[in-house]
């Protein structure tokens, strides 16, 4: 893989897991008794405050829906649309023509769509896979991955959108060779943390000191797998449940703010991610530091320092340095000229 060093700008990066209880669906339980089920049931709510915010300071995020979020379980013709996707590995099935409809709003919720798509600020959608199929989980192979990317893209053209952008579910990169062959031109990873490499025994301890201390968080850089852009994630915006809930508001504006700065500094993206169920986990509380980091984007924005693209838009801007393409109204970074293959390299 080769990795770009240096970017003109900073970027700042903003990707969202579009899911619901799709996300727990592999899950071997009753979705009612999940951490999360509750929060489902705000995620409009929450979805609508957070993009009023984003429009405020005009910040674009890439949302990765799950395709059949976006579907009505009770349109035959709709459904009769993907026959070539299999029923997903959902352990609890729902019956969706006897489901209350509060219990099937946890599911399919297709006003998520139209609301980010109304939203002032132009944000990307992508793909979460079409049932949130999670790699390694019993019946996932490439095979599998193909229909999932067939069916999200047969409904993106229906929807009138073109995918760029995959974010595996749980992370769970596989088979990245075929995504271009689906337009896919972007992916998210999620590297190993500092605190994962060390010994179990210490692993505890430096894991409490970076949530609950204002340790800076690291920047990524962007890598070229194939024909397909990596744009890792620098940092997990939480919900609050679990140890999380002792987490400070102002340890988090101080993580935001380190990733903002070094991304800025250093000519890297600052890539952030969380699902829509985390913000509406409280969203009275983390919205705050979020337009504390909004507000600072926009400072920094102003001042020429970092930019705030989608994936899919970075994934072009890279891919036109590459190309040498004609200058875009998008900050792009300069390939060094006489370096070819795991050589190339780009810097400011
Ligand atoms: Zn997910």
């Amino acid at each position: 893989m080769t990795t770009i060093n240096s970017l003109e700008k900073g970027l700042f990066l903003c990707s969202i897991d579009t899911e619901l209880a799709w996300g727990s669906a592999h899950r071997d339980i009753d979705p009612t008794t999940y951490q999360h089920w509750e929060s489902y049931g705000r995620v409009r709510d929450s979805v609508e405050r957070l993009l009023a915010l984003m429009d405020r300071y005009d910040i674009r995020a890439t949302w990765a829906f799950v395709g059949r979020l976006l579907i009505d379980p009770r349109d035959d013709a709709e459904n009769a649309l993907y026959p070539e996707n299999p029923q997903p590995a959902r352990k609890h099935l729902v019956n969706e023509r006897t489901a209350e409809p509060e219990f099937l709003s946890k599911w399919y919720t297709p006003e998520l769509l139209q609301m980010v798509q109304n939203a002032g600020a132009s944000h990307e959608i992508g793909t979460h896979t079409f049932s949130h199929a999670v790699a390694g989980e019993p019946g996932y192979s490439k095979e599998l991955l193909q229909q999932e990317l067939t069916a999200a893209t047969k409904q993106a053209e229906h929807l009138g959108i073109s995918l760029k952008t995959l974010i595996y579910p749980k992370n769970r990169t596989a088979h990245t060779e075929i995504l271009a062959d689906h337009g896919i031109s972007a992916y998210r990873t999620v590297p190993e943390s500092r605190i994962s490499k060390l010994p179990p025994v210490l692993r505890g301890v430096a894991h409490r000191v970076d949530a609950y201390l204002p340790v800076p968080v690291d920047i990524s850089y962007p890598e070229l797998d194939g024909d397909t852009w990596v744009l890792p994630a620098s940092y997990y915006y939480r919900h609050t449940g679990g140890w999380a809930r002792w987490q400070s508001n102002l340890v988090r504006r101080a993580k935001l703010r380190s990733g903002l700065r070094r991304a800025a500094k250093n000519g890297g993206l600052f890539h952030i991610w969380f699902h829509p169920y985390d913000i509406a986990s409280d969203p009275d509380r983390l919205l705050k530091p979020l337009e504390a980091a909004f507000k600072e984007v926009s400072t920094l924005r102003d001042k020429g320092l970092l930019d705030n693209l989608t994936l899919g838009e970075t994934a072009q801007m890279l891919q036109d340095a590459q190309t040498e393409a004609p200058e875009r109204e998008h900050p792009r970074p300069q390939v060094q000229p006489g370096k070819t293959g795991a050589e190339r390299s780009v810097s400011a």
